[in-house]
């Protein structure tokens, strides 16, 4: 066997190089813990490139630091998707955190005492493993999409760069969360746009007496409110927010609003309250699944989302990192990952394998993995 086939091994492998894994390599690398980070696309926090062209942040610059560097410019502004991702990969490069690019992992297992990463090209051993794959991954469109003819062109809101992406005609936006109120607005300047709303989520204005929203949040403590608490719950049970957007306002912009859309057929969408619309494009902004499957550790339920508690799974050493609620509102958010991060780099700090058993997770059943492991998440992560 040569040399490059022989595992490598480090104490600590973080999967995914997003805002989360970045987050807790900066706790590791304070710690001189041994650790790598492995990034499958070509750059660090590759998912804000993935974003539509003029997405502007609903958090403003203040709430957008990761720990250890602050977000740069002036406090008050909402930054782009580009200035996003060019303040990650330098927070990656100056704070010299070892991001692997190129490196999808393929497979995750639990080997003695530790875990085993498979790559395409190589494989790793850790004692501890750090999942921060991200809390939007596999863009999910209805199946009612199949319906539509091939003269309709039709893209999920991943793949919506800016109008130029769409033909002239009449678009219809499916998806009644910030993405798919953001894009029917772009859209809106240009064309007649009519938006499918499943379910009414609550507007809130981005500014509230000079303030952004966020400073609100976090003043009163709301966003650090935890998954357990009464509030929390609450929080969590209720649908999304619409921040800065709202229905009164997409009409005032000449967007038509309908119910759910619900059958298609040739060029023609039908919608819950009876509207048939016929359309040139469709532009799905109906979110996300979560995809384990390459997760072959009993940590996930029967829906394929992870259990754990603050983080901290079942599986000695095996963390997550940037789920959605992980603990807090917060936890996928730029401005408040740092505190997830924080208290799962002390978990891998305090770990010993000699004497870790595999701590009660209350409430909480573990099964085997399934074999499809698709879950839903959320559109848009402002709620
Ligand atoms: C449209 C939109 C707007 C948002 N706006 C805001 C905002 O204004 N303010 C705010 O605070 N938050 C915002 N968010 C929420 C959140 O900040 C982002 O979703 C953020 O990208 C989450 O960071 P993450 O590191 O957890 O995940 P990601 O950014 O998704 O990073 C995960 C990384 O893991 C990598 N990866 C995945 N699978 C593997 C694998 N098997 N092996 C190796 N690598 C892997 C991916 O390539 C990716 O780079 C927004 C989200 C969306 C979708």
């Amino acid at each position: 066997m040569s040399d490059t086939t022989l595992p490598k091994r480090h104490d600590v492998v973080v999967i995914g190089g997003g805002q989360a894994g970045l987050a807790v390599g900066y706790y590791l690398s304070k710690q001189g813990a041994d650790f790598t980070i492995l990034e499958a696309a070509s750059e660090p926090a590759a998912a804000w490139r993935e974003r539509w062209d003029s997405l502007k942040l609903f958090t403003s610059a203040r709430f957008d630091s990761l720990p250890g560097m602050e977000f740069p410019g002036d406090p008050d502004r909402y930054p782009t998707r580009d200035e996003v991702a060019e303040y990650l990969v330098h927070y990656a490069r100056e704070l010299d955190l070892p991001v692997e690019l190129n490196s999808r992992v393929r497979a995750l297992r639990r080997q003695g005492d530790g875990y085993v990463v498979e790559l395409d090209d190589r494989t790793y051993e850790a004692r501890q493993v750090v999942i921060a794959t991200g809390p939007f991954q596999t863009p999910f469109v209805p199946r009612i999409a199949e319906d539509l003819g091939d003269d309709v062109v039709q893209m999920h809101s991943t793949a919506y760069r800016s109008p130029d992406s769409v033909p002239g005609g009449r678009v219809l936006v499916v998806g009644g969360g910030n993405t798919g109120f953001q894009i029917a607005e772009e859209l809106s300047a240009s064309r007649e746009v009519h938006l499918a709303i499943g379910s009414r989520q609550t507007p809130l204005p981005q500014r509230i007496l000079g303030r952004d929203l966020f400073w609100y949040l976090d003043a009163t403590g709301l966003l650090r409110k935890t998954t357990a608490s009464r509030i929390g719950k609450r929080m969590r049970e209720r649908e999304d927010t619409l921040i800065g957007s709202s229905p009164r306002r997409a009409r005032r912009r000449g967007i038509q609003l309908h119910g759910r859309a619900v059958a298609a057929a040739g060029s023609t969408v039908s919608c819950a309250d009876g509207d048939a619309l016929a359309v040139r494009g469709v532009i799905w902004a109906t979110g996300f699944r979560v995809d384990h499957s390459w997760i072959d550790v009993s940590v996930l339920d029967a829906d394929g989302r992870a259990v754990h508690e603050r983080g901290v799974t079942r599986s000695p050493g095996l963390y997550f990192v940037g789920q959605l609620w992980q603990h807090t509102r917060g936890s996928a958010l730029l401005g408040w990952v740092k505190d997830d991060a924080a208290y799962v780099a002390d978990q891998v700090a305090a770990f010993r394998p000699s004497t870790a058993g595999e701590p009660a997770l209350p409430g909480l059943r573990i099964i085997s993995p399934p074999t499809s492991r698709a879950c839903p998440t959320r559109t848009h992560p402002s709620g």
